[in-house]
């Protein structure tokens, strides 16, 4: 499970910019995705209703640790 504290959000006149996690591989890096609806690539952020964070698509790291995972209802599923 990911910490609610883990996952910040970025708000700008009412409008979610991007939101900012740490990896979940433990490598310490921040993994920072945009949420606007007009840049690419973008990401969704959803919240259920325990305020469970799930983001899509999947978040897949070009550098570093190259992770590559999905977060549905707060939880880390890792792809091969
Ligand atoms: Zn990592």
């Amino acid at each position: 499970m990911l910490p609610r504290r883990d996952l910040v959000v970025a708000r700008h006149d009412q409008e979610d910019w991007s939101v900012g996690l740490r990896c979940p591989c433990g490598c310490g890096e921040t993994i920072e995705l945009m949420l606007l609806p007009e840049v690419r690539p973008r990401w969704s952020l959803t919240l259920d209703q325990l305020d469970r964070p799930s983001l899509s698509p999947s978040v897949w790291r070009r550098t570093g640790c190259r992770s590559h995972f999905w977060l549905r209802c707060g939880r880390v599923t890792w792809c091969e």
